[in-house]
């Protein structure tokens, strides 16, 4: 009974996310770019996906981060780890950056 209904909670949650997906993409289409990334932020960058807590922007090395007030947590919007990684040739994070470009 128990694995019955966790399939059914996980199916549940997979459709949520699907619908959240398709809903950004919708926005994503309808939009121009500038409002596009707008609107990402609005979906996905509101909440921490790890606990909850809201995402306050602060930079970090002159590029806008976002850092949840929960547990600290830095998220980086697309090309932000780049821009990062970018800064310092040879750091920890360019060469995990390349490590992830390599896997991808
Ligand atoms: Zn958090």
């Amino acid at each position: 009974m128990a694995d019955k209904w966790d399939e059914r909670k996980k199916a549940l949650e997979d459709e949520y996310f699907v619908k959240k997906e398709r809903e950004l993409i919708a926005k994503l289409k309808a939009k121009k770019d500038e409002e596009a990334g707008q609107a990402v932020k609005e979906i996905c960058h509101m909440r921490c996906p790890k606990c909850g807590e809201r995402l306050k922007e602060r930079s970090f090395q002159k590029i806008l981060i976002d850092q949840c007030t929960g547990c600290r947590g830095i998220w980086l919007d697309a090309g932000e780890l780049e821009q990062v990684a970018g800064r310092e040739e040879g750091s920890w994070i360019n060469r995990l950056w390349q490590r992830v470009e390599k896997q991808g």
